[in-house]
């Protein structure tokens, strides 16, 4: 009898060891949310702090563009309570899996008041989160999703959501502050990312290649581009941590100018993950890197 009794308990303990690991459904009692890529996971982890598990469906280290799922990814976008992501095609398998589900499921690029790309083929400039004023709406946004999603901790995502916007609002203020006297206002980056930060700062974004990072730049956009490095005395050529630099050392070597990053931050990496970098330190050193470019007071 005792030996049967053992039996049952190892057997029942392996059942719920077996429950436990299945995806999604509350494990914990945590709310299971699924975010698309670094800066929504960042925002929604800030909101919702331990009250959730936020999975960021872009590893450390890739670049979130046309990201590819794995079938347990597509599980965990199926089971989520809710998930988080960027539609208007910056991450197509994301959005094909999230326009199937019940449950509750916000497009931030629905959400916000974004424009429409330069390059006449594109749609809407999914870039948002690189003007520190959008990326507050967005927080503003998921603070609203997580309240409906765990009505009971509405006061706790209300609270660390007006922490993490008053630092971006603190961001904004710097941004606009150190650029406001600059001897220069051409941008040239690697791909066309920068729009929203631009245009919030009087600036003038030049990509090499477009609103995607994979897009070819065009040897004819090269040569305009080497022409206004030159005409506008544009010290620096930006590229990405996330992508080959190659073609921005070419047109820096083509035009005496050096190369700088600016980070588009549409991913951490592992290190800079484990030296507890953030979006607001990472902006902070895209700021200091405008500001040696662009020639700013
Ligand atoms: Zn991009």
């Amino acid at each position: 009898m005792r030996r049967l009794a053992l039996v049952l308990a190892s057997a029942l303990s392996l059942m719920a060891g077996a429950c436990g690991g299945a995806a999604g459904g509350g494990r914990d009692g945590k709310l299971q949310v699924v975010a698309s890529f670094y800066p929504v996971a960042e925002a929604a982890g800030r909101v919702a702090e331990e009250r959730a598990e936020i999975i960021n469906l872009t590893p450390a280290g890739t670049e979130p563009h046309d990201l590819e799922l794995t079938p347990r990814q597509v599980d965990q976008l199926e089971d989520a309570d809710l998930v988080l992501y960027l539609g208007g095609g910056f991450q197509p398998a994301i959005e094909k899996v999230a326009s199937r589900r019940d449950g509750a499921t916000i497009d931030l690029v629905e959400a916000l008041p974004l424009e429409k790309g330069a390059e006449e083929e594109a749609g809407l400039d999914p870039h948002f989160w690189l003007d520190p004023i959008l990326m507050e709406k967005a927080v503003e946004r998921i603070q609203k999703a997580l309240g409906e999603a765990r009505p009971e901790d509405l006061a706790e995502f209300e609270r660390n959501a007006a922490t993490f916007r008053a630092e971006l609002r603190e961001l904004d203020a710097r941004f606009e502050k150190s650029l406001s006297s600059c001897r220069r206002k051409e941008l040239v980056t690697s791909h066309a990312a920068f729009h929203y930060l631009a245009g919030r700062y009087g600036l003038s974004q030049q990509p090499i290649a477009g609103l995607s990072p994979e897009s070819e730049p065009d040897p004819r956009r090269l040569a305009d581009l080497t022409n206004l490095v030159r005409q506008r005395n544009a010290t620096t050529i930006f590229y990405e941590t996330l992508v080959s630099p190659e073609v921005a050392e070419t047109l820096a070597r083509q035009t005496g100018a050096k190369t700088a990053v600016l980070n588009p931050i549409e991913g951490l990496t592992r290190e800079q993950l484990d030296k507890g970098a953030s979006y607001v330190s990472v902006m902070g050193e895209n700021l200091a890197a405008l500001k040696d470019a662009l020639g700013c007071d």
